[in-house]
Parts: C-alpha cells; sequence; structure tokens
C-alpha cells in the first residue's frame, strides 16, 4: 500500500513562509494499492490530488473514485466544489459517510447556487452515488474498510482499511481522555502498520480546550502504544503550527514514544510505504 497525505492540517488553510516544511492544506489522504485507491476526506488537499489525478488520466479514460469522509466539517469537504473530476461526465464518485442521507444532504449544500456557480448536483458531469459504512467489513473498492466512531462534536469516523496483510488506520478529529471511545479506537487499530492519528493540540493547549474534539500528541502516542501499531503519524496540525513547533513536537513525540512505536509528524505530500 502506498499512502499519499495531500493535506495535513485541521480547520483552515493558513499558508505562509512559516508553514513551508509542513504545508497548510486541510484534510485530504489517498490509499493506493496497485490501480485501487481510496480518498480520505476532500479537504483542500484534494485540490492537488485533482491536479495529479488530471495529469496522468488520458481522454478517454472512465474514473471511478471512492471519498470516504470522517465527518462533514468544512476542513473535511470544502475542498469537492474544487475538485476537476466531479465536472467530468466520464467520472463516477461514491462517497461514504455515517448515513446516506446526511451525505447526499451535505453534498447538495456544497454545490447549491449560494456557495457555487454550478446551482446544484445535477449540473455537474459526474455521476455521485451516496453510501453509509456498513456496521462490519466494507468491500470499498477492492479495500476492507471496517471503522468505528471517535469521540468529537457530531461525531467523525475512524477507518481502518487493509489490503493484503497490511493495515492503516485514519483516525482524525478525535479527542483522547474517554475510556469508552480510546478503547474503541485502540480496537479498531490494533497491531495496523500505520496509524494516522489526531494531534491538534500540544500538551498545553489540550487541558485549556477540552471540549473542542482534539488530541494532544502525548495522546495520540499514548494511543498508539496502547494499540500496538508499527508507525505513528501526527495530524490535523492546528492551523497556527508553524514548523518550528511541529518539528518540536517531533522531538518531544519520539522521546515521549521510545523505541516500540515510529513517530511521524505529518506533512503535505509525504508518502508512506508500510
Ligand atoms: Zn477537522
Ligand atoms: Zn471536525
Amino acid at each position: 500500500m502506498r499512502i499519499t497525505l495531500w493535506g495535513t492540517r485541521g480547520a483552515i488553510t493558513t499558508p505562509g513562509p512559516s508553514k513551508l516544511e509542513h504545508g497548510a492544506n486541510t484534510a485530504c489522504v489517498t490509499i493506493t494499492d496497485g490501480d485501487r485507491m481510496l480518498i480520505l476526506d476532500a479537504g483542500i488537499g484534494i485540490i492537488p490530488l485533482s491536479e495529479r489525478l488530471m495529469a496522468t488520466k488520458r481522454p478517454k479514460d472512465h474514473l471511478h473514485l471512492y471519498l470516504l469522509l470522517s465527518h462533514l466539517h468544512w476542513d473535511h469537504v470544502i475542498g469537492l466544489p474544487f475538485f476537476i473530476p466531479v465536472f467530468l461526465p466520464s467520472t463516477t464518485l461514491e462517497i461514504y459517510g455515517r448515513s446516506t442521507q446526511e451525505v447526499e444532504a451535505a453534498t447538495e449544500r456544497l454545490f447549491t447556487s449560494t456557495y457555487s456557480p454550478i446551482k446544484g448536483t445535477e449540473n455537474l458531469g459526474a455521476t455521485l452515488i451516496y453510501r453509509a459504512v456498513e456496521p462490519n467489513t466494507n468491500d470499498i473498492g477492492g479495500f476492507r474498510v471496517t471503522h468505528s466512531t471517535l469521540r468529537h462534536p457530531a461525531d467523525s469516523l475512524a477507518y481502518r482499511i487493509e489490503s493484503g496483510d497490511q493495515a492503516v488506520v485514519y483516525a482524525t478529529d478525535h479527542e483522547a481522555g474517554d475510556a469508552a471511545s480510546d478503547n474503541a479506537l485502540i480496537d479498531l487499530a490494533r497491531g495496523a502498520d500505520i496509524l494516522i492519528h489526531d494531534a491538534q493540540w500540544t500538551v498545553s493547549e489540550q487541558g485549556q480546550y477540552e471540549g473542542f474534539g482534539h488530541s494532544s500528541w502525548k495522546q495520540a502516542v499514548d494511543n498508539g502504544l496502547a494499540a500496538g501499531v508499527k508507525t505513528l503519524v501526527l495530524f490535523h496540525h492546528h492551523p497556527h503550527h508553524d514548523d518550528q513547533l511541529l518539528n518540536d513536537i517531533a522531538s518531544q513525540a519520539t522521546a515521549h514514544a521510545g523505541d516500540a512505536l515510529e513517530v511521524l509528524v505529518a506533512r503535505d505530500n509525504m508518502v508512506l510505504e508500510p
């Protein structure tokens, strides 16, 4: 499997000279294996993905794409109206979330004339199909997908994606500190090759922002250790955390994890191959 991080920020994009190393796009990740691909979330990071897809697409290619949404907060959907494949009649896009109706209503809203010149999804070229993830194992685009519910305002879904004997878990927008939801996430992530985990806060910020639905880097490391994963990727960076602070977090998190766990700080365009 190959994991590409197209956007790694939370909340809003705040590009600038102090963010060049880690980038400023909001959440979007792809998981590929051969010619199969899943897209996780549609933040601003889906725009560079869109450019990559269009650069490699031949005119007659039919794109059949699968988008799994963690939840519907702006930073996870705001890139969809700018995702070029949705304008092409040769595209089929299956969008997964917690419920078909919820995903459909949210997508329709993104393309209404209030927010977009498109005036409704019926004017898009692509065929959109809305789906809910099933409680047990789903076969989505040739990957095995299971999920659990995270602790976040309006909830967020964590996804475990498996292909062959490899497993990647995407768990963003989660406030650690509640045993039941942490244990559900730890069970989902157990033994995974890679765990991508919300790490929006420093340790001191986490104490100030209880109830906001996010974790500190230290809580992410503790969950990664409890789940026995090989590599933890700290994700959903606070928009004001600059490269210097994120590099400091990398050092502290690596020291806290010890030898049992590799810790990486996500940055836009990072590619991982477990
Ligand atoms: Zn978010
Ligand atoms: Zn959120």
